[in-house]
């Protein structure tokens, strides 16, 4: 998961920061955790109004971020502004990893059975 590195100065992290809600700090928090939570379930920056308490958020905090462009309202949820231009989409992880076990597979063949081996293409179609 990546964070941007000026977070902290942003426009909208100031504006929001300035609002008077008590809720303000835990907005920005669910905001960071919302992007932690997305990676890890590949949502590709959808939150689910049920996975809410799940990033320490609320629907008060959810209102902030819609309000200072942190999210956008999507059926049954939030979608996470620019999250597909920020992090890596969940499609891009799985080929990457798919790369990665295919060449691990045709380093070890190559190793131990030899070039004209060629066993490692069969762990493409499985
Ligand atoms: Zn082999």
């Amino acid at each position: 998961m990546r964070l941007d590195t000026g977070i902290a100065h942003h426009d909208k992290t100031l504006a929001l920061l300035a609002d008077p809600s008590p809720k303000r700090w835990q907005a920005v928090a669910s905001y960071t955790f919302a992007l932690g939570w997305s990676g890890e379930h590949g949502t590709d920056g959808f939150i689910p109004e049920t996975a809410l308490p799940f990033v320490h958020g609320t629907k008060t905090t959810a209102a902030l971020l819609v309000v200072y462009g942190f999210w956008t309202p999507a059926p049954g949820g939030w979608r996470i502004r620019n999250y597909a231009t920020r992090q890596e989409l969940a499609v891009i992880t799985a080929a990457k990893k798919e790369a990665q076990r295919v060449a691990a597979a045709k380093a070890n063949c190559i190793r131990w059975h030899g070039k004209d081996c060629g066993c490692w293409t069969k762990v493409i179609d499985e």
